[in-house]
């Protein structure tokens, strides 16, 4: 390092990271006191973050309406919203912020370097020198406010924080999730409620919201982290001359207190709103909650995840099994939470019992007692480490930043020691001590010493309640109709202005001035070319191999798709059922538990999925049922093996499982159409009118749920049907002429690959007839679905294409400009939405949709006009390059070899080619004022087919319902 950088900065600590192939730094910034951990090596996708140790004492939710604040302008960014231009108008691969029990984080990534730096200083200004002080409005608009529009209306809360609490609450796994963290630590900082709770929120002041930024937001008290392949010293040279050595370390108290064990277990018991012919019974979640030592023990960080699936979270597992058995709850689930100084393990049992609660100790404490005398399954303990090993080393988060999981995981440690902050980086070692445990007891004493001698534990039960949500809102309003009557006219004058002022300051667009602050790239900092796609097809004994040929760190990405062109509409939900039901249940050499376990031990894993694709010229589509595996080169004939076990030889007729199986479906699908709403109601949208979304819907979406329902009530009745329609499209599914395959690997890969697929397809049978494609009917219809959720899931759609329109790469642009001007200003900022969204798909396929909606009449009105927005259209080549440089990010997006492949796959089934994508890019980068204004006809188009369907609250819709052909229940 260089001489002046040792002035600023003390090297705390320099080590090798072998596992990550990159060398670790920990710095202590002198003069302020920041800490600084820097991960270097030489990864593309940079990372930075500056995080806070922030440990609120109360359920306001201070720290989250800290976090969105800070984002809405500071001293060298005074813009209103510096975070929504970011996403707009820069290359970033992350950008966002969270709020942790006892943390704050404020991550950026990019793989470009001025784009990088240009994010930096935007959010270490954000944070340290925010407009919060100065505009009492952003603490309004996105903490909490009572907004009056006239004398003789009611008062109404309203704010970002305020309506996205109320969206989270609104879920009783929201409410379980946080019940269980606060009542383990009714004496630290994590018995409170970080992200608030919407009854608390108003208790918020303006003061005690700055106070909390003042205390807490100071280089002392912060967490700065860089990672990937820069310059390090350059940076750190720019953050202390920029920010760092205008601070003084001063004495800031936010240390994590340990809570102390209990004497006795705690119950909590709470209620959670259900709609009104939602049953009560079956309908509690029981839950069973440990704290387990703190994560700073490294070898109990992973020990536990992997008790975790051996225990509870495998298929099979002893826990899970004993409950199921027992007949409490139809869905165990359970969760080993290492992300809070003290973590915690829980059991869960959903569609359960209040009856059942002793029960459900009993019969805990029994199998635990059981696992730890008789010893835990030996091959389940090997698969576990074997599954969390191969994960760590591949290190796939998707479309997450490998150095964003990275630097969050290393907060797990060094929030709580300033010494530790790479402890969680140096797993292979702890893997491999965990692996030489297994045919000691390691594990079973870790049963007996921190689960069943363990008195730091509670019960929280959650029971359902009609009306719940009726009762709240009415004593809300009574509240407020009290506060209201208390008010003096002069402030009812008042508050009638200020509602009116926070809308002028909403609807008032920053100044041009601060808007060109904010540093941005120009258009010729893009790059020209588009990715190309990486496909080779080559042909085995007759079947085609997709090949994406890259370098994939030893692993191969496999996947078999079968062709489901010939199932009929009305066998689609069982497909659906198909794909839960295969690699869960037993089959001729493998019990069902045995079977997980034989899978993680030789695989990194093994999943299956239904897809379509529509073709983008072509008025037709594909669609595959697709089972894969990601697996070392050696183990490769093991994976087919399993393949051939699954797929040929289940044992579908197993109808206690079968049982079994759809009760999990059902219960993971209701949590699923309940909080992906927004896509669920788009895709619903949709399949009035497009079969590809029609499809989706009956595999996965509303349809599919309410025939997995019938069958899971009505089981005994209808269970001999269920299995012969499993074994038809069995038959019918998986046979030598229906597979295609798709790898990605390198070369040598690649030959063991061809080899594989060339001995399985013999093992497959002959197709018994040619049979002919389906055809999926579409029903034109606008829906509710009412639940018992607090918000609403609006969503409209059609089809742009059948109305004589065609696909541009402008469309690519309108849905930034959409998603981040027109329909967050109208839906968020002013509609009290937590998020929105749109998408326009080359089959001519579009939708509108908004996310934990209050409203539901409004935003339809706001969809309403989205074309006179568009046709009014003006942006300057500032603005146009802003809104290009943010759809070229979102193409631009990195991604790791198993996505790149599917991406290649993908559009080879929608017949897409690189010259398609690169004149889709051309489009983009030239795009004018012009041809975004030109697309208001076509969204017209759209929104004239008049396709809606919304997810939302039983009373809103209620009160709606001359806005849709058909209303009813959800579940
Ligand atoms: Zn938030």
């Amino acid at each position: 390092m260089k001489p002046e950088l040792l002035k600023a900065y003390d090297v705390v600590q320099e080590k090798d990271l072998t596992d990550m192939q990159s060398k670790g730094y920990l710095l202590r910034h002198k003069k302020s006191g920041a800490r600084i951990a820097v991960v270097s090596n030489d990864d593309d996708n940079k990372v930075f973050y500056v995080g806070f140790r922030t440990p609120p004492t109360d359920s306001t939710g201070v720290a989250h309406i800290v976090e969105h604040t800070v984002l809405c302008g500071s001293d060298k960014f005074p813009a209103k919203d510096p975070f929504v231009e970011l996403v707009k108008g820069s290359l970033n691969t992350f950008l966002n912020a969270m709020t942790y029990p006892d943390k704050t984080v404020y991550p950026v990534a990019s793989c470009n370097e001025k784009d990088f730096q240009n994010l930096m200083d935007v959010y270490m200004d954000a944070v340290l020198h925010p407009n919060i002080y100065k505009k009492e409005e952003i603490f309004k608009q996105e903490g909490w406010h009572y907004e009056l529009e006239d004398k003789d209306a009611p008062i109404t809360l309203n704010g970002v924080v305020y309506n996205e609490m109320k969206g989270a609450f609104s879920s009783p796994e929201g409410v379980l999730d946080r019940e269980i963290l606060n009542s383990l630590f009714p004496d630290t900082t994590y018995g409170n409620e970080s992200g608030g709770d919407p009854k608390y929120i108003p208790d918020l002041t303006y003061e005690d919201y700055l106070d909390f930024h003042r205390k807490y937001y100071h280089p002392c008290n912060s967490y700065i982290y860089l990672y990937g392949d820069m310059d390090i010293e350059e940076k750190l040279e720019w953050l202390d001359k920029e920010y760092l050595c205008h601070y003084d370390e001063i004495e800031i108290d936010s240390a994590i207190k340990e809570q102390s064990p209990f004497q006795e277990v705690h119950k909590i018991y709470k209620k959670y709103p259900v709609a009104s012919n939602d049953p009560l019974e079956d309908n509690s979640y029981l839950s069973y909650n440990m704290v387990i030592g703190t994560s700073l023990d490294k070898k109990l960080y992973q020990a536990f995840e992997i008790l975790d699936y051996a225990l509870l979270s495998a298929p099979g597992a002893p826990l899970k099994k004993a409950l199921i058995n027992a007949k409490i709850g139809k869905d165990i689930m359970g969760s080993y939470d290492n992300g809070t100084y003290q973590p915690v393990f829980s059991i869960i049992a959903k569609n359960a019992n209040r009856a059942d609660e002793e029960r459900f100790v009993q019969t805990i404490q029994s199998v635990l007692k059981e696992q730890a005398e008789g010893g835990l399954n030996k091959k389940a303990l090997a698969a576990a480490i074997n599954n969390a090993e191969f994960k760590y080393r591949e290190s796939d988060f998707g479309s997450y930043p490998k150095g964003l999981i990275y630097g969050l995981q290393i907060l797990d440690s060094w929030l709580y020691d300033d010494t530790l902050p790479f402890m969680h980086m140096e797993s292979l070692e702890t893997f491999q001590f965990l692996r030489e445990q297994v045919e000691t007891d390691y594990f079973e004493k870790l049963i007996l010493d921190y689960m069943i001698h363990n008195d730091h534990v509670s019960m929280v039960t959650i029971e359902p309640e009609r009306g719940l949500n009726a009762k709240n809102e009415e004593e809300l309003a009574n509240q407020l109709q009290a506060y209201k009557e208390s008010l003096s006219d002069a402030k009812i004058e008042n508050l009638i202005a200020e509602t009116a002022h926070l809308k002028q300051y909403q609807e008032e667009p920053s100044p041009r001035e601060d808007i060109e602050k904010i540093p941005m790239l120009k258009r010729s900092d893009m790059k020209k070319t588009a990715a190309p796609l990486q496909l080779e097809k080559s042909d085995v004994n007759g079947t085609d191999l997709l090949f994406s040929e890259m370098f994939s760190n030893g692993i191969i990405y496999l996947t078999l798709l079968f062709d489901i062109r010939n199932v009929t509409e009305k066998q689609l939900p069982y497909l659906g059922i198909l794909k839960a039901v295969l690699g869960y249940i037993d089959t001729k050499h493998y019990a069902y538990d045995d079977l997980a376990n034989e899978i993680n031990l030789e695989t990194g894993g093994m999943a299956s999925s239904i897809s379509t694709y529509a073709h983008s010229k072509e008025d037709t589509y594909e669609a595959k049922f697709e089972v894969r595996t990601k697996v070392l080169y050696d183990k490769l004939p093991k994976a087919m093996k399993l393949f051939e076990e699954i797929l040929l030889h289940s044992e579908v007729d197993d109808e206690k499982r079968l049982k079994e199986i759809l009760s999990e479906v059902r219960s993971r699908l209701q949590m699923s159409l309940a909080s992906a709403g927004n896509s669920v109601s788009a895709i619903r949208a949709m399949s009035y009118f497009s079969e590809t979304a029609r499809y989706n819907d009956l595999t996965m979406g509303i349809d599919f749920y309410h025939v997995v329902a019938e069958y899971e009530e009505h089981f005994e009745e209808k269970k001999a049907e269920l299995v012969e329609h499993l074994q038809t499209l069995i038959r019918e599914i998986f046979t030598r002429e229906g597979m295609i395959v798709s790898v990605t690997c390198d070369k040598d890969g690649m030959k063991a690959v061809k080899k594989a697929v060339a001995s399985f397809k013999e093992k497959l049978p002959k197709k018994e007839s040619e049979g002919q494609k389906a055809a999926i009917s579409c029903i034109s219809r606008n829906e509710g679905f009412m639940d018992a959720s607090k918000v609403q899931y609006v969503s409209r759609a059609g089809n742009f294409k059948k109305a004589g329109f065609a696909y541009t790469g402008a469309l690519r642009i309108l849905k930034v400009v959409l998603s981040y001007d027109y329909l967050w200003i109208n839906v968020r900022v002013k509609g009290g939405a937590y998020g929105c969204g749109s998408g326009f798909m080359r089959n001519g396929n579009a939708y509108f949709s908004s996310y934990r909606d209050p409203n539901l009449e409004k935003t339809n009105e706001v969809y309403n006009h989205i074309p006179d927005y568009i046709r009014n259209f003006t942006a300057d080549e500032r603005d146009m390059t802003k809104y290009i440089i943010g759809t070229v990010s979102e193409l631009d997006t990195p991604l790791n070899p198993y996505a790149k492949g599917m991406r290649s796959v993908s559009a080879y089934f929608c017949g897409i080619t690189d010259a398609d994508i690169q004149k889709e890019r051309d489009e983009v980068i030239t795009a004018s004022e012009k041809d975004i204004q030109k697309l208001a006809d076509l969204v017209e188009a759209v929104l004239s087919q008049k396709h809606l369907c919304v997810i939302g609250n039983e009373e809103k819709i209620t009160e709606q319902k001359s806005m849709f052909e058909e209303t009813r229940q959800l579940f």
